[in-house]
């Protein structure tokens, strides 16, 4: 008999949302079992709505949003994120240069198969977060990982990505703010990467789909405002800033010098008119999303839920013994380290598994973030705090115990 296989492409595609560790899960939940879901970064399940004006909007646009719209998106919902790139001082961008998606997700997919010949390399963060790494060698291309350096608060290791850099090399990807590390680049290291960038006449593309998340009183610069003079793609949207990751909603923002990138732009524009155009009742909320009232903000002010959480978290993390952890500044995410001497750690997939059977809790370990050591793991600390302290209780206790392969 005929039997179908899996495209050989996907051989070398690697994806934290699956695989074997979230299968298990998904089995002890069909069975009736409890688990404590600290893997995933969707706000909604976690008690985080959209704000009511946004549903109230959308619902109101239903019957004008019944068919395909402009393939780039309709002119309200550009013209809004055009006047955001203004705010953020992206240069250079016309109401032509945005184009919505369903989901940031879509547009990195897009971006990637658009510029990526066979053998073409793009420079990847390690962490990623992972969908980068998967599109750009669904494309063809081969991601390269540069390190992101734990002991300077995760930022970039400018030294490291000189050193990757090839004749092959076509562009650099930054996550900023990070997923999923939580951090946040300072504007002398965006200079920085924006050099290097300039001096080897590479894309950058910027992942800020944080921007709107952070901590601390902290600002975010946008990486596109310091480099007028290079071709930058941002990439943002409503998932994470407005908590409503299930309509859909993101964009890219094409800006700087666009004359470089002629015939990518084609390409880009050929795959946007192929995908016919992004969910347009998703695409009716962006105005009211963005220049609206900006919920979000009342998270992570010192009080607010997600600042509580994660403080909350850095604190039981800090007091295990063989765990540290940098604290984030930015997002839901932290990634915390493993004394892998101390546990016997060899396999953090096997980690992540032990600790689902032994104590019903749901993590992600690095490799999922094609981070090369078994040594770290992320937590999602979206979940109420009465669930963080039930799983700090139980990864403390399984800590006590835990050596691989025992
Ligand atoms: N980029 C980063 C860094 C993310 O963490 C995520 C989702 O977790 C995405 C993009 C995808 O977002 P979207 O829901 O807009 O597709």
């Amino acid at each position: 008999m005929r039997t179908f296989s899996k495209s050989t492409k996907l051989d070398h595609v690697l994806y934290d949302v699956r695989g074997p560790v979230v299968e298990e899960a998904d089995r002890m939940i069909a069975s009736g079992q409890t688990v404590l879901k600290l893997n995933i970064g969707n706000p909604a399940p976690f008690g985080f709505n959209a704000p009511e004006e946004v549903i109230f909007d959308m619902a109101r646009n239903l019957r004008e949003s019944q068919g395909y719209s402009d393939s780039k998106g309709i002119w309200a919902a550009r013209k809004a994120i055009m006047q955001y790139a203004q705010i953020r001082k992206i240069p250079n961008v016309d109401i032509d240069d945005i184009y919505t998606g369903n989901g940031v997700s879509e547009l990195i997919n897009l971006c990637m198969s658009a510029l990526l010949d066979d053998g073409d390399e793009i420079l990847i963060p390690a962490p990623d977060y992972p969908l980068w790494t998967a599109c750009a060698t669904l494309a063809g291309g081969k991601p390269v990982h540069y390190l992101c350096d734990e002991k300077s608060d995760w930022v970039p290791d400018l030294a490291d990505i000189e050193k990757k850099i090839t004749d092959r090399t076509k562009a650099i990807v930054i996550i900023n703010p990070n997923n999923p590390t939580g951090a946040v680049y300072p504007r002398d290291v965006l200079e920085r990467i924006a050099e290097i960038a300039r001096q080897h006449q590479l894309i950058l593309f910027a992942d800020e789909i944080y921007d709107r998340l952070l901590m601390d009183g902290l600002a975010h610069t946008s990486i596109a405002s310091l480099a007028p003079d290079l071709f930058c793609v941002t990439f943002s949207g409503l998932s994470k800033s407005h908590m409503i990751a299930g309509y859909r909603v993101g964009w890219m923002i094409l800006s700087g010098n666009k004359r470089v990138a002629e015939d990518y732009i084609e390409g880009i524009k050929m795959l946007s008119s192929m995908r016919l155009c992004s969910n347009v009742p998703a695409q009716s909320i962006v105005q009211t999303a963005l220049w609206g009232n900006q919920s979000v903000e009342s998270y992570v002010v010192p009080e607010g839920r997600v600042t509580k959480q994660r403080d909350y978290v850095i604190s039981r993390l800090e007091a295990m013994p063989g765990v540290s952890v940098v604290k984030p500044k930015a997002a839901f995410y932290c990634f915390p380290k493993l004394d892998t001497a101390k546990f016997g750690i060899r396999d953090d997939m096997q980690f992540a598994y032990d600790l689902l059977r032994a104590e019903h809790v749901l993590i992600v370990q690095g490799t999922g973030f094609n981070w090369v050591e078994p040594d770290h793991f992320r937590i999602v600390y979206l979940p109420m705090l009465t669930t963080l302290e039930e799983a700090m209780d139980k990864l403390e206790r399984f800590l006590q115990g835990y050596r691989q392969g025992i």
